[in-house]
């Protein structure tokens, strides 16, 4: 098998790997893993990132999957400006006041300040709607359902972190109106599923459906859906993607309105949608290990690696065989769908090779060695459980993709668990605190008070942790018997709602 001629006799190489451990000092485990795989180089402007080949071909993946998606269901593309005048964003005073402390602003241009300054767009609602308004007349003219893959920019006061809260991100935000609440209901629930899908089957990331609470819903919309992830190793959910239902607060403010089939005037019924880069950096802190990231199959760039292990005693036929073998191992996967490389740099010792594949977390390595070249088979070694397996060449074919596939699941399997492992029910104060702090979620059933969820962040606050808020309304909710008491407040319970510390 493989793992012959590890040791070489080699020239000098620079050491590779990571020097904090994901169970140590998470956050700095975190931002050596996101620089050292080349994902990330940090940049000049603090809260900004750049996003090189190996995270943008994730990013690729999960646009080039949900775009087909929203398309099957009638949605379009296309490209609004990235500035806003000061009027315009000023429409609908709920929303600008949440998005106001983080608007950035341009002021001049060369030398002259401008005479009125322009906002970057933190979102699109206000870039949007006063061309729906012109654009829609009558019902003929809806739905209306556009998307746009953009940047945005919220300068964020929150400490900046790769992915997961940047002054500019990547995203998508889809707004589309709708004739009736009916339709805009159900489009809210079927891209939150796509959400869900681009989490657990992409990216092999767990998350929980729900809906936000009243005060952490998006500002100005009727109601906001979520999915929720969740870091085990500090205890905090993350939101991971939103979809608004935003009723007909922006149709009022920004007059969209049609005429009905029965001759009468109406508002429209409005959504927007939004998935970001930060879905990169959840899937890095949930499946990433000591020795790197570990990237799931199905948006792995690199699927799978080969590696040849010549040795220098065995001469040049036995190494130019060995090459001639690698080549075709890796046409036959590349014709059964696997995105392969082979690895034959000849200034790296295979073992410096085994580490620098396995930093950049591609899911499974195929070594050919000596013996393997004797034998007619190759050593499969997985990323994720570091388990091996000899195949025969003629089998590589169809036990790669097989195995590709067994890796994605056990991957979602290992991390569903662990997020399972966190969320624990509890009917009283103490028990919540007990959960918070053994950085669990907690299921606790509540009055729907905004008044109850300001009174949990303050208590549950100390010196070392901040303060839980609700994550989600989960849209499975448990039994909630008649008679059950908010845990905060003693009053009659409305519902579960999920709690946490969070990002
Ligand atoms: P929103 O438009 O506020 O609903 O945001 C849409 C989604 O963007 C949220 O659900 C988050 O997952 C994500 N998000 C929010 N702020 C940031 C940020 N600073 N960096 C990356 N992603 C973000």
């Amino acid at each position: 098998g493989g793992g012959e001629g590890v040791k070489g006799e080699k020239k000098k190489e620079t050491k590779l790997g990571l020097t904090a451990k994901k169970d140590g000092d998470f956050g700095e485990w975190f931002s050596q893993v996101v620089v050292e795989s080349e994902m990330i180089s940090y940049y000049d402007v603090s809260g900004c990132y750049i996003l090189r080949p190996y995270s943008y071909a994730i990013w690729d993946e999960i646009k080039n999957w949900f775009d087909a998606r929203i398309k099957e269901l009638g949605v379009q593309n296309a490209y609004f400006p990235l500035f806003i005048t000061e009027d315009v964003l000023m429409t609908e005073k709920e929303h600008v006041a949440s998005f106001a402390p983080e608007v950035a602003w341009v002021t001049r241009s060369g030398s002259s300040d401008l005479e009125r300054p322009i906002a970057i767009r933190p979102t699109s609602e206000t870039v949007m709607y006063p061309y729906y308004a012109q654009w829609i007349r009558s019902h003929r003219d809806l739905p209306l359902r556009l998307n746009q893959w953009t940047n945005v920019v919220r300068w964020e006061f929150k400490h900046p972190t790769p992915f997961i809260r940047s002054r500019e991100f990547l995203w998508q935000e889809g707004h589309t109106c709708f004739a009736t609440k009916e339709e805009a209901d159900a489009e809210v629930y079927q891209i939150l599923d796509l959400y869900r899908c681009v989490y657990e089957e992409l990216l092999a990331v767990p998350v929980m459906k729900g809906i936000k609470s009243s005060k952490e819903k998006f500002a100005g919309a009727l109601y906001t859906t979520t999915v929720e992830a969740f870091i085990p190793q500090n205890g905090r959910g993350i939101q991971g993607a939103t979809s608004h239902c935003l009723g007909q607060n922006f149709s009022k403010m920004f007059g969209i309105e049609f005429e009905t089939e029965d001759k009468t005037r109406a508002h429209a019924w409005q959504n927007s949608w939004g998935l970001t880069t930060r879905s990169i950096g959840v899937m890095v802190m949930t499946h990433g290990d000591d020795k790197g990231v570990v990237i799931p199959p199905r948006v792995a760039q690199v699927q799978v690696v080969v590696i040849p292990i010549p040795q220098a005693k065995l001469g040049d036929e036995a190494a130019a065989a060995m090459k001639e073998r690698a080549a075709a191992i890796a046409d036959a996967l590349k014709a059964a769908g696997v995105r392969v490389n082979t690895d034959t740099r000849d200034n790296y010792t295979p073992g410096w090779k085994y580490n620098y594949w396995e930093l950049r977390g591609v899911p499974l390595r195929i070594e050919l060695g000596p013996r393997d070249m004797e034998g007619g088979c190759a050593m499969l070694a997985r990323r994720d459980t570091g388990a091996k397996e000899s195949v025969a060449w003629g089998e590589l074919a169809a036990r790669v993709p097989a195995l590709l596939d067994q890796i994605q699941s056990d991957l979602f399997t290992k991390a569903r668990a662990a997020f399972d492992g966190c969320v624990e029910t509890a009917l009283t104060w103490d028990d919540f605190m007990a959960a918070l702090d053994r950085k669990h979620m907690v299921l606790a059933p509540w009055c729907d008070e905004e008044e109850a969820e300001e009174e949990v962040k303050k208590k549950s606050a100390s010196k070392e942790a901040m303060g839980a808020k609700t994550l989600c309304l989960p849209l499975e909710q448990p039994d909630l018997p008649e008679g059950t008491k908010c845990f905060v407040t003693g009053k009659p319970a409305k519902n579960w709602a999920l709690w946490g510390r969070s990002y």
